[in-house]
């Protein structure tokens, strides 16, 4: 079935960050919109362009990355808050990854500085003296199925009355001891889950794609599924693997 309806997705500074190919998350949401005989217009704001158009903006996808370009996104998205705030606000869809989580908060203070977040969220992250390394398993309240994804990060995340994205089943999540991982918060998705996140995820994935429709498409009433044998195979695998009966 082929219609036209189509979603505009933006990759946010996917230049500086794209650890772990934060991006096959983008080709993720293009596939499984395509699979459908829905369009998916990908347009990137890099170093060296700018320019976001967020009027257009269905979906907006950021990254994660090293501590100095983190610092250096985050210097340039400063100069947009004011519309990102509104975007979110107006239940605009935002997905955020490790670097990109931190910094939708009020500050990240890692060891030698104290980078301003954009405030959309009302959380904070301080630098550990260690990492936080390995694979994890969620529990989330949206589904079923378990969220399953690999952390790296030093920062401790500090979420206050936010909603976490899931319940840590196996791995150490946001702040390595408070038993929770990432933040869901009106269109917001934000965690510190890398790298296929959403390919791993294909229940996450039509979330994120099925909220951004329902904003778009007054009369959009859900997808239809898709055969996700292979996801939901890699998936189970890493379920068990780290989570199963020992
Ligand atoms: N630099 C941040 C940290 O170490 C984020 C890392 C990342 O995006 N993997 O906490």
């Amino acid at each position: 079935m082929s219609d036209n309806r189509e979603l505009n997705i933006i990759h946010l500074y996917p230049d500086l960050l794209n650890l772990y190919g934060d991006r096959g998350n983008i080709a993720c949401m293009q596939k499984r919109l395509n699979w459908r005989g829905i369009g998916a217009n990908v347009s990137t704001c890099t170093n060296s362009d700018h320019s976001i158009n967020l009027e257009a903006a269905d979906i907006i996808f950021v990254g994660g990355g090293s501590d100095r370009e983190q610092e250096l996104v985050c210097g340039l998205l400063l100069k947009k808050k004011q519309e990102l705030v509104d975007y979110v606000e107006g239940g605009g869809v935002l997905v955020a990854v490790c670097g990109g989580y931190q910094l939708l908060g009020k500050y990240y203070q890692t060891a030698s500085s104290k980078i301003e977040g954009l405030g959309i969220l009302d959380i904070y992250t301080d630098a550990g003296d260690d990492r936080l390394i390995g694979n994890v398993v969620l529990q989330s309240e949206l589904f079923d199925q378990k969220i399953v994804g690999f952390e790296n990060h030093a920062g401790r995340t500090f979420i206050g009355s936010h909603t976490p994205l899931g319940k840590v089943v196996y791995g150490r999540g946001n702040t390595g001891d408070s038993g929770y991982e990432g933040v869901v918060y009106k269109n917001v998705v934000a965690t510190y889950l890398h790298g296929p996140l959403l390919p791993k995820n294909p229940m996450l994935c039509d979330y994120i794609l099925g909220c951004a429709m329902k904003k778009k498409y007054e009369d959009f009433t859900g997808f239809e599924p898709l055969n996700d044998e292979l996801e939901n195979v890699a998936n189970k695998y890493i379920e068990d693997r780290f989570a199963g009966e020992k």
